[in-house]
């Protein structure tokens, strides 16, 4: 990488934030920090970060009205940070437009592994031509989304309709965790029934045509109480 990318820490916890700040500056990027909501506001559009670190728990406002707040304004990528460790609100920072969770407390190697995964969705993104992909490649399954063909170390795996478009999906947004309510609404139609019974059967038939041990996947892993998240494309 030749400019160094750019991220804003929104945090009002000074350790975590010098934490997450020499952590990212160790590994060359460039750091600006702030830790109230309001000056957040106003650091993204004069900044342009690549990535946006945002803590829930702010002192002037909730994390969740921020985020919805730069969503009218921005698709930049957004990665909460949450001490709240329930999945509610999990969901809700993904439903809000957050790219991506993280739970306090958390290694760095994850940190890293999850802002590179966002930058380089935005980028992808950005430049379009690859976009969405053609086909994809992780380990040793391989997806043609053009000819609508999976394989799996070199053999056909057989999929229904709809496993063909749940795969592609993740796939599409593979390192993303995808809800169960967004899930359902890009497959079964924003008028379909709530109810993650129908995808768990179906997920639970994609890991059994696709994962070597389904019980410990190696492709699509469940998020529990939130969604599913393929694994990241080589
Ligand atoms: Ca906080």
């Amino acid at each position: 990488m030749s400019t160094k990318a750019c991220i804003l820490i929104v945090e009002d916890e000074p350790i975590i934030c010098n934490f997450i700040a020499t952590t990212l500056s160790a590994n060359n990027y460039k750091v600006i920090q702030c830790n109230t909501g309001k000056e957040a506001i106003a650091l993204i559009p004069s900044h342009c970060p690549e990535v946006v670190l945002l803590d829930l728990g702010l002192p002037d406002m909730d994390g969740l009205n921020l985020l919805k707040e730069v969503r009218q304004w921005t698709g930049i990528p957004i990665i909460v940070i949450s001490e709240r460790d329930d999945e509610k609100s999990k969901v809700l920072a993904l439903d809000s437009g957050a790219d991506d969770y993280i739970t306090k407390p958390f290694g760095t190697s994850e940190l890293l592994a999850r802002i590179r995964t966002a930058i380089r969705h935005n980028t992808r993104l950005e430049t379009g031509h690859t976009f969405p992909l053609n086909t994809f490649k992780a380990k040793d399954l391989f997806i043609d989304f053009n000819k609508h063909m999976v394989n799996v170390n070199g053999e056909d795996v057989h999929l229904t309709q709809i496993e063909f478009k749940l795969v592609s999906l993740l796939a599409q947004s593979a390192g993303k965790v995808l809800t169960y309510d967004y899930i359902i609404t890009k497959i079964w139609g924003p008028f379909a029934v709530k109810d993650n019974q129908i995808l768990r059967v179906n997920m639970a038939n994609i890991r059994r045509k696709l994962e070597k041990n389904p019980v410990d996947p190696e492709y699509i892993f469940t998020e529990i109480g939130v969604g599913y998240r393929m694994l990241e494309d080589d």
